[in-house]
């Protein structure tokens, strides 16, 4: 069967390259092998993510540390900032690990403002919050830097913050945000297949798991950073992510961190540019839309171009590439487009004359 090219907000494209490093013959997690390669991509990981707190590597999708952060961090009470699909299950999963939760919601297109946490964390109830910078649902981008600030008046609070689609896309800088834990599924803005999840803890976040009666074992946290510094894993990790990861990295620092991310404005701003020119309009409350896809409004928010959702994403997948149709209650009245990974100004232009010869035949 011919392959189709992955569009859609996660997973997204792997390249050959990746592929090829995924394939290397396995060694032992125990063993010297793993050590340097693991200890040769913490620089690099550090830097990513802005940090000089080791960086852990978890054998999981995105979720298992979303879980595990709840059960490591949670004492009395979180508050889970809710935008959106991913963001709202936060909520649920708080509560199904038996936690006392309390939902900040805003409509689906909307970003989480820094004043409406404040107001609810000077109730003195919360011990801490979830946040998703970019929540990849409805294409809305929440401003990280202005919520992180408010670190600094509720310091008791532990800040957990889901980077899944924006960490590599746009510059997240952990240690001067002041945040406790930044985390990010590889199979959204990394580009590598699922399976993988990189995250971190600030000194407090580690102090306060250690704590938690019921933190578990597959995902303490502790048992991270004690292993971490070993240069290895708590159980026996997916090995080949850790070779893909490595070799996707060291891809980034050739490209530059700030050529990347150059790279995603651009590439977005041509989905953005396309969409324009088709008369579509963008569902996220304008200011606030996301860098690596766009989720364009058809018919969910009054205004601009409505088509058939299904029969377009047909016309485009009929010419070899996936897009997304809308994602839970939006589904159909917005239909989303990304731009993660490798992708350039080039392949996107490849995506955008199937995108432009789909339109016309609709
Ligand atoms: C995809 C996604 C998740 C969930 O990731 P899984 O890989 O399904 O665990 C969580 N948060 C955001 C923002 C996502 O885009």
């Amino acid at each position: 069967m011919a392959h189709v090219k992955l569009h859609i907000p996660g997973p997204v494209e792997v390249s050959p390259r990746t592929f090829e490093a995924f394939c290397r013959p396995m060694i032992g997690h125990r063993g010297q092998g793993f050590k340097d390669l693991y200890a040769g991509l913490q620089p690099q990981l550090q830097t990513l993510l802005g940090t000089r707190q080791l960086v852990y590597l978890s054998t999981s999708s995105a979720w298992g540390v979303m879980e595990g952060a709840i059960r490591n961090l949670v004492a009395r009470k979180v508050l889970n900032c809710m935008c959106g699909a991913f963001s709202d299950k936060w909520f649920d999963v708080s509560k199904k690990c038996g936690k006392a939760a309390e939902a900040l919601q805003v409509p689906w297109g909307s970003p989480i403002r820094a004043e409406a946490i404040r107001a609810r964390l000077a109730t003195g109830e919360f011990d801490a919050l979830t946040l998703i910078h970019n929540e990849t649902s409805c294409g809305v981008m929440s401003p990280l830097a202005e919520i992180a600030a408010l670190k600094q008046e509720f310091p008791g609070v532990t800040f957990i913050v889901d980077a899944v689609s924006s960490m590599t896309a746009v510059p997240i800088a952990f240690d001067t945000l002041g945040i406790d834990v930044l985390l990010a599924g590889t199979q959204k803005a990394f580009a590598l297949p699922p399976g993988l999840t990189v995250f971190t803890c600030s000194a407090a976040a580690l102090a306060k798991a250690a704590l938690a009666a019921d933190r578990g074992y597959y995902f303490d946290f502790v048992e991270f950073e004690k292993n971490a510094r070993e240069s290895m894993t708590p159980s026996t990790p997916s090995i080949s992510h850790v070779y893909a990861l490595a070799a996707k990295v060291s891809e980034f620092f050739v490209e530059g961190l700030p050529e990347r991310y150059a790279r995603h404005e651009h590439t977005n701003q041509q989905l953005r540019d396309w969409g324009a020119r088709h008369g579509f309009t963008l569902f996220p409350e304008p200011g606030f839309e996301s860098k690596t896809l766009c989720c364009f409004n058809n018919g969910a928010k009054p205004g601009g171009r409505v088509v058939d959702a299904a029969r377009l994403q047909k016309l485009v997948k009929d010419q070899g590439f996936l897009i997304d149709g809308g994602y839970g209650k939006i589904k159909g009245t917005t239909f989303r487009i990304s731009n993660m990974g490798d992708e350039t100004e080039a392949t996107m232009n490849v995506l955008i004359a199937a995108l432009d010869k789909a339109i016309a035949a609709l």
